[in-house]
C-alpha cells in the first residue's frame, strides 16, 4: 500500500521537474521574454574597463566607439581618461597642426 503512496509522490515531483525544464527552455528560446527578466542569477556579461582594469556589467558600463570594437568603462572618468591616452586615434581632426 506505502509503494502506491510513494509512487504517486515520486509522480508528481518528476512530473514538476518536467514541467519546470519546459517552462525554462521556453523560456531560453524567447530572447525577449529573458531579457525582461534580468533579476534572474545568470551569467552576467561583463566586460574590462581598459583604464583601472574593473570588470563592469555590460548594461550599466559607459561605452565608447573606438573605431574597431567598443570599449567600456566604469565610469566617466575612466572613459575620460581613455579618451586622452587614445586621442590622436579617436579624436576627430581639429584644424590641419603638423
Ligand atoms: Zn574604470
Amino acid at each position: 500500500m506505502i509503494g502506491w503512496v510513494l509512487r504517486a509522490i515520486l509522480f508528481l515531483i518528476v512530473l514538476r521537474l518536467v514541467f519546470r525544464f519546459i517552462a525554462s527552455v521556453m523560456e531560453g528560446m524567447s530572447p525577449a521574454s529573458s531579457q525582461q527578466k534580468a533579476g534572474k542569477k545568470k551569467s552576467v556579461p561583463l566586460v574590462k574597463d581598459p583604464v583601472c582594469g574593473t570588470y563592469v556589467v555590460r548594461e550599466r558600463a559607459l561605452t565608447l566607439d573606438a573605431g574597431k570594437q567598443t570599449q567600456y568603462f566604469c565610469s566617466e572618468r575612466c572613459r575620460d581618461q581613455y579618451v586622452q591616452r587614445a586621442a590622436p586615434a579617436i579624436a576627430p581632426r581639429s584644424g590641419a597642426r603638423r
